[in-house]
């Protein structure tokens, strides 16, 4: 009774955050100092940036994005998890890659996605969301994208997909949240998976609050399907590896819908 009824206290305070209790990342939790931002170079012209929300009891959580150059344009997967770091971002981002506005487009209504969105919009760079992302973005008191991406499902009888410059972004389906999106990089083959995609080192799904277990083993099957040529996946909370990663969380969340 007392073990369930703590389990739903974490529960209600993970409510924006993607990540639970990752084990590796609990030997941070010190002296309540988050880990400083970071771009980290994967490919050419592809960063991903990593950021850090202190989450009691675990401490530090990590979540990444994607920054890609594509051309003369950039384009931003995902802010930081608040508006301070999604300023340290931008700057850094400023600094090192790219002077001047770009897109930022968010994969799915949670804090560590979208929770600097109102510093994305302040800079005047152009924000386009996943309709379904942008209502739910109103729904857990955060800032929607300037801009929204149709769902139109019913009319094609098929799941959404649309490019930003080279970048295709897909909807495969629910999983992780029902809005959540992934977008894949035909140039570099890197697809990035966010927080449908669980890191090789996890053993749970991570939060599940706003999950559909049943959806979730086959919509990863769509994200593998749609892109059979992709070979480095980034999950949100954890290290980059290979298509191993889809078939892990395929595996967990079959376990856990059992
Ligand atoms: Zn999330």
């Amino acid at each position: 009774m007392i073990r369930n009824l703590t389990l739903w206290i974490f529960g209600g305070l993970l409510l924006a955050a993607c990540a639970v209790a990752p084990t590796s990342q609990r030997g941070l939790a010190q002296q309540g100092a988050n880990p400083e931002l970071v771009l980290e170079k994967i490919a050419e012209d592809v960063w991903i940036h990593k950021s850090y929300e202190t989450i009691e009891p675990w401490g530090p959580i990590l979540s990444q994005g994607l920054v890609v150059k594509d051309g003369a344009e950039l384009l931003v997967i995902d802010t930081a998890w608040n508006d301070e770091d999604t300023e340290r971002l931008l700057d850094l981002i400023d600094e090192q890659i790219f002077n001047g506005p770009g897109t930022l487009v968010p994969t799915h209504a949670h804090a560590d996605k979208m929770g600097g969105m109102n510093t994305v919009n302040k800079r005047n760079w152009a924000t386009l969301a996943f309709e379904l992302t942008n209502e739910a973005a109103a729904k857990h008191g955060l800032t929607p994208a300037r801009s929204s991406v149709p769902y139109f499902e019913h009319e094609r009888g098929k799941p959404n997909s649309w490019n930003v410059g080279r970048i295709q972004f897909f909807y495969p389906g629910p999983g992780h949240t029902r809005d959540n999106i992934v977008a894949y990089d035909p140039k570099t083959k890197i697809l990035f998976g966010g927080c449908l995609i669980r890191p090789g080192e996890a053993n749970t799904l991570g939060n599940t609050t706003d999950a559909d277990l049943a959806a979730w083993a086959d919509t990863v099957r769509r994200v593998a399907a749609e892109f059979p040529d992709a070979e480095i996946i980034i999950p949100s909370h954890g290290p980059a590896g290979g298509r191993d990663l889809l078939a892990h969380t395929i595996a967990l969340a079959e376990v856990t819908n059992d």
